[in-house]
């Protein structure tokens, strides 16, 4: 059966890249009828960060796609966080050594700096591997007793991991096709360490194998260690899951890989990693206003693509078409106006009453009250809108009359407009039936009758109403905001 895993290392707010890893995870395993679980790589203390955890769930949950198990969610391999499966990880370091397939190293981190120093002198790169771990302090060249004399003492060590010599391995990745790695070009890893905690790679592989993983998908900056990882497999004689390795995600202009520098400027974490005790407006997809579900969209198309040109797709279609064969070896380009663009095709899509109902949070966050019709509202200026914070700067002439008026069109307030201006105001009390077609035909039948052209009228009532020559079909507005609030508008702008 399909068992999938995201497993996220708490150091930070969780950023796109992690967000996609976890997402084509999900979908794959949705896919298969197969389980999507979470497990918390926290094995670095060094690098762990408190809230991390716990903002991981909630941007998942945020996003529609939460783990099947996890911490606290069926837990059938549980514990899912490493630091509470320390005891595991020693009984499987112990089997490599015995198997020959580790060994004790016990180096000071001097001496390494030394070493890395002087390679470094001679224009070279010191690494540990088979071309020098006879000639360190090794368990390789000592006794048994004398080995486990130094552990007894309480001396430093690690465990390495013995790379096997002059073997070219060709491993299989489901997007890359057959990977070739010289072994003798690898490093002997660091699996453990004498403070009783594994590496990532020990433990990943251990929990990887307990937790009956059946498909690794990750970040291409994995595939390094897919030789390691590869050896691992065949020194507990386990049969290894398959390897899928997501493409880089690339800046919007030039080639190199998005940063989390350019992270910052386009908010791109879900959100704040503070997003439980500040107010925090600016960082983060939910906070600018994304829907989760463009976000899924966009995300998805990171790489992957159906084969054809659609670009809109529910979660629900994802599930059913996505598929792993078809996600892309090359680097995929991050375009954050395109992201807009995804939120822009779901808002529109949104009906205006369900609309209606996020831009009046908006309003009251504003502490604007109205009895006007929000939902037509919504209705006039969405198409305009990719988020529904834009709603408000789009609407605004409907709540507010103008303060100041556009200079540029104030050019067309001629001498005569005033007088213009008051006609219309007799005309609209004459006006019952305040609708907007009905004001539309009252108000041509008298510019025609009066042989006013419609350039003398119908600028000069925008920007008396709007305060610039924006917004949609002129006599819905005034229908809208009302015959006494249009007569309002129009008298101030002539006094
Ligand atoms: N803990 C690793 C990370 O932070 C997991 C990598 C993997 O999926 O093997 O990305």
């Amino acid at each position: 059966p399909v068992r999938v895993r995201f497993a996220p290392s708490p150091t930070g707010p969780l950023h796109i890249g992690g967000v996609r890893t976890a997402l084509f995870n999900y979908l794959f395993a949705k896919k298969h009828g197969g389980t999507f679980y979470i497990r918390i790589e926290d094995t670095d203390q060094t690098r762990f960060v408190p809230e991390a955890e716990a903002y991981i769930f909630e941007a998942l949950e945020w996003l529609g796609i939460a783990p099947d198990e996890t911490i606290g969610k069926n837990e059938k391999f549980g514990p899912y966080r490493q630091s509470e499966r320390k005891a595991i990880y020693k009984e499987y370091a112990d089997q490599l050594i015995n198997s020959g397939w580790a060994y004790y190293a016990f180096d000071t981190n001097e001496k390494l700096d030394a070493l890395r120093k002087e390679a470094e002198e001679n224009k070279q790169t010191f690494i540990y591997n088979h071309t020098v771990r006879e000639s360190l302090d090794t368990s390789l060249t000592q006794t048994k007793e004398e080995v486990e004399n130094r552990i007894a003492n309480g001396e430093h060590y690690v465990i390495r991991f013995k790379t096997p010599v002059n073997e070219i391995l060709e491993l299989n990745d489901i997007i890359r096709g057959t990977v070739k790695f010289d072994t003798n070009l690898l490093d002997d890893k660091v699996l453990f360490k004498s403070d009783g905690m594994p590496t990532y790679h020990l433990a990943n592989i251990v929990d990887d194998h307990l937790m009956e993983t059946s498909h690794v998908i990750r970040g291409e900056e994995w595939l390094p260690s897919l030789p390691l990882h590869y050896l691992l497999y065949k020194a507990f004689e386990w049969q290894a899951p398959e390897f899928a390795h997501l493409p880089l995600i690339l800046k919007p202009v030039g080639n190199g890989k998005l940063s989390k520098r350019d992270g910052d400027k386009m908010g791109f974490p879900v959100f704040p990693l503070e997003w439980k005790t500040t107010e925090s407006t600016s960082m983060g997809y939910r906070e600018n206003g994304f829907f989760p579900e463009a976000v899924v969209n966009f995300l998805a198309l990171l790489g992957w693509n159906d084969g054809t040109e659609q670009e809109i797709f529910s979660l629900e279609e994802l599930v059913a078409k996505f598929d792993l064969n078809r996600v892309n070896k090359a680097g995929a380009k991050f375009d954050p106006e395109k992201n807009k663009w995804f939120n822009h095709q779901y808002l529109v899509a949104k009906d205006d009453a369900t609309l209606a109902d996020l831009f009046k949070i908006e309003l009251n966050k504003k502490g604007i009250a109205t009895n006007l019709d929000i939902t037509r509202i919504v209705g006039l200026v969405k198409e305009r809108a990719n988020f529904v914070t834009e709603l408000y700067d789009l609407a605004d002439y409907f709540f507010v009359g103008p303060t100041e008026y556009d200079a540029k069109a104030a050019k067309n307030w001629k001498e005569e407009t005033p007088g213009y201006m008051q006609n219309v105001i007799q005309e609209f009390h004459k006006i019952d039936d305040f609708t907007s077609a009905a004001i539309e035909t009252h108000l041509k039948d008298w510019m025609s009758t009066n042989e006013i052209g419609m350039g003398k009228i119908m600028q000069p009532l925008r920007l008396s109403l709007v305060g610039a020559l924006k917004g949609p079909h002129l006599f819905d507005i005034i229908e809208m905001i009302g015959k006494e609030e249009s007569i309002a508008r129009i008298e101030k702008a002539i006094a």
